[in-house]
């Protein structure tokens, strides 16, 4: 609905009711006191006021005002009062039901600029964790890279170079981290939502976690009744989240146990669970590793990363109306479910 249009709806709905409430007490005017009649507008009047501001509430108040002198002051259905103490009553409703909307008004603009404000704090406390994060990750690889180029050059192993492209590809990884992260932040990721094989996403992923990790670690499981299940995702942030959750798998848990993915469909979604036996997370964490740049204590110190994995792996899966949740598992381990819209099955 446009704003316009809902503004429209909003007037005729409250002068509709002004309206019926008045042709209600007409009907039982002789039992009414005129402190009844103000009451009962006023009611109107600031419920137009709380709902569509001031110049509703304004509005109401001066017809209000008029029906009042012309329907329930007598003489009636005159503009005229025979008893100046009535013009009392009226200016009193007038200017509460005046000062009720601009009071409303104040209210309301000041709900929006501590709105305003709070998304604000939001963005520096996100930037301050991006530049504490970014000087910190980027210095570590720098000093290897720079240590090892110096004893390069002075004759040293030439070997090492191997390491100085290890380092510079954490560099490169955590670079693509922030600027997706500060892509999504800024509303301007796009989303190309189509039908999409669970076998192709699931193939790219491993393809890439393989490449890092190496191979025989990922046990998949496509439970698909004899069909080709489909659904309806971007592909490439799906494999990015799927990549991010089978990375933390393979890295938090012990070389030589299983990790397992398993997809199957349930009515109208896919689910995606990620499980391994690794240490797990502890409950109080289970929100925060959610958090950009939060890094957890089952991460030590061996395992690298900048905390910004599951954080984006969430925002992708969730701009795709799917969900990401952390479970622990009873007999160790921990376990990620990502849902996804499922597509109708080949
Ligand atoms: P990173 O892995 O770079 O630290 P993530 O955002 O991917 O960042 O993960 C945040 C934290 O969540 C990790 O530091 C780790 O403590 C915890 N975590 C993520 N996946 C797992 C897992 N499979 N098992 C145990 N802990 C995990």
């Amino acid at each position: 609905m446009t704003p316009t249009w809902r503004t429209a709806r909003q007037w005729l709905f409250w002068f509709s009711v002004l309206a019926v409430l008045a042709a209600l007490m007409l009907q039982v005017r002789s039992q009414l006191d005129k402190a009844h009649v103000a009451l009962a507008f006023l009611l109107v009047v600031l419920g137009g006021s709380a709902v569509a501001g001031r110049a509703l509430g304004i509005s109401l108040s001066l017809t209000a005002f008029l029906v009042f002198n012309w329907a329930f002051l007598p003489p009636y259905y005159t503009f005229t009062i025979s008893n100046p103490l009535d013009w009392l009553v009226l200016i009193a409703f007038l200017i509460t039901g005046v000062v009720a909307a601009q009071l409303l008004e104040w209210r309301r603009q000041r709900a929006e600029a501590e709105e305003e404000a709070e998304a604000l704090r939001r963005r520096d406390r996100l930037k301050d964790a991006l530049l504490a994060s970014v000087s910190h990750d980027l210095r570590t690889p720098l000093t290897a890279i720079k240590g090892i180029a110096n004893e390069i050059w002075n004759g040293g192993d030439p070997g090492r170079a191997q390491v100085i492209e290890e380092e510079a590809d954490r560099l490169n990884a955590l670079v693509d981290d922030l600027l997706e992260l500060s892509q999504i932040n800024a509303g301007g990721m796009r989303i190309s939502r189509a039908l999409n094989t669970v076998d192709d996403v699931v193939g790219a992923a491993l393809e890439r976690v393989e490449a890092a990790h190496g191979a025989g670690r990922i046990d998949v499981r496509i439970d698909n009744d004899g069909t080709i299940l489909t659904g309806e995702f971007d592909f490439t942030h799906t494999m990015r989240a799927l990549t991010n959750l089978l990375e933390n798998a393979v890295k938090y848990s012990p070389a030589d146990s299983p990790v397992v993915l398993r997809v199957w469909r349930e009515e109208v979604l896919l689910y995606f669970a990620i499980e391994d036996r690794g240490p797990g997370v502890s409950p109080d964490e289970e929100e925060r590793i959610f958090q950009p740049f939060y890094r957890g204590t089952s991460s030590g110190i061996r395992t690298r990363g900048t905390g910004l994995g599951l954080s984006i792996a969430r925002q992708l899966v969730e701009l795709q109306h799917g969900t990401l949740k952390y479970e622990r598992r009873a007999d160790g381990g921990s376990r990620f479910t990502m849902s996804l819209p499922a597509g109708e099955n080949l």
